[in-house]
This record gives C-alpha cells, sequence and structure tokens, in this order.
C-alpha cells in the first residue's frame, strides 16, 4: 500500500470522544522512547506527522489520523514511564484500557518493542494482558539500524524463545527502522491484507 494522504484528525483523553467507528484502524502503542513516533512518521512520509521527541511520555493522548481517506491509524500514550508520577502513570493505563475495550474497529494494535533490548517485564505483561483480553496484535521490533544484522537476529530468536515458553504461538512480527525505512512496506502490506480481508 502507498500513503497517499494522512490527516490529523484528532487528539482525546477520553475514548467516548474519538471518531464514530466506522472505518477500520491500527493503533500504536509501547514504551516512551521506543521510536513510535519516528515509525509514524516513515510510515506516513512525513516528518512531523506524529511529534517526535527525545522527552519520553510526550504523546500523552489518543491522536487519531486519517489514511488515504479510508482507515484511521491511532498513535496511542506510551506505557512504562519511569520519569512521571505513579497518578499519571495510572491516568494512562486507564486510557489505554479503556481505548482497547472500547474500540470495535480495531483492527491490529501494533507493539514496538526496542530491538535493541532483551525482553522486558513491562512489554511482556502488557502482551500478556492484550491476548488475554483477545485484542489482536503484531509486535513492531523499532531502530534495527542500531544493530548489526547478526545481533539483531539473535535478540528476535532470544524474544521468540523467552515467549514460546508461555506462548502457544507467536504474534506476526516485524522489523523495523524510521532511519532507513526498514519494515514500511511489510507493515503497510499487512494492513492492506487486513484492510481487504
Ligand atoms: P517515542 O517516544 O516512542 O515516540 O520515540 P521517538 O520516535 O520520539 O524516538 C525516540 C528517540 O529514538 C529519538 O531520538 C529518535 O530519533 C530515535 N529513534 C527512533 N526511531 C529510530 C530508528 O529507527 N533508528 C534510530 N537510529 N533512532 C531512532
Amino acid at each position: 500500500m502507498v500513503i497517499r494522504s494522512a490527516q490529523f484528525v484528532c487528539s482525546n483523553s477520553d475514548v467516548k470522544s474519538c471518531p464514530a467507528p466506522k472505518l477500520p484502524e491500527y493503533a500504536f502503542i509501547g514504551r516512551s522512547n521506543v521510536g513510535k513516533s519516528s515509525l509514524i512518521n516513515m510510515l506516513c512520509n512525513t516528518r512531523k506527522l506524529a511529534k517526535t521527541s527525545s522527552t519520553p511520555g510526550k504523546t500523552q493522548l489518543i491522536n487519531h489520523f486519517l489514511i488515504n481517506n479510508s482507515w484511521y491509524l491511532v498513535d496511542l500514550p506510551g506505557y512504562g514511564f519511569a520519569r512521571v508520577g505513579q497518578s499519571l502513570r495510572e491516568k494512562f493505563s486507564k486510557i489505554i484500557a479503556d481505548y482497547l475495550n472500547a474500540r470495535t474497529n480495531m483492527m491490529c494494535l501494533f507493539v514496538l518493542i526496542d530491538a535493541r533490548l532483551e525482553p522486558q517485564t513491562l512489554d511482556m505483561d502488557f502482551m500478556r494482558s492484550a491476548a488475554l483480553s483477545q485484542i489482536p496484535f503484531a509486535m513492531i521490533f523499532t531502530k534495527a539500524d542500531k544493530l548489526k544484522p547478526g545481533a539483531l537476529m539473535r535478540n528476535i530468536e532470544y524474544y521468540k524463545k523467552t515467549m514460546l515458553q508461555e506462548w502457544a504461538e507467536l504474534p506476526q512480527m516485524f522489523i523495523s527502522s524510521a532511519e532507513n525505512g526498514m519494515g514500511k512496506d511489510d507493515i503497510l502490506n499487512f494492513i492492506e491484507e487486513v484492510n481487504t480481508r
């Protein structure tokens, strides 16, 4: 799929104010600083659709973008901020849970994982609760350019091995780099394929 148009629609902290669920939508989530804004901008061929920042926890709301007038890309707040207080953390968890429970048009949640890190409890816990709630999700390993190919493959194999200790099957996995565009076609083709199912 080629992205011909990408428009910001709205920012909400309450899922009830999100656009009517008349179009399929695909949401992106991950720990703050995982490279979510950079990935969204890379997918949409822009530098500034999602605000990129080196300050963790900047995306604090549910942001809807209309893509090709036919589906929504949703930028969700990052989870697991080291630098915000407990009450803000709880507020974000509630926003995320409310969103995931309410949006029947959410076709796939992309959970972003920093390809450089070994499996993190926070990410594993988040994916486990998504699976228990029957949320369809896929994983995207980000910042792949920061690793040599051998180290990248070793990290991903280790991730798979760790997940298979408790999961009967693995979710769909993608590898991306906002630096060099890796993963862009795979992710967009996957979205197109789900949209036409
Ligand atoms: P967010 O908080 O998850 O939205 O993360 P950002 O997109 O703001 O990225 C956090 C930092 O990681 C920024 O300094 C980005 O330039 C950097 N970054 C993000 N994606 C990549 C990538 O694919 N490759 C490299 N080398 N750096 C990246």
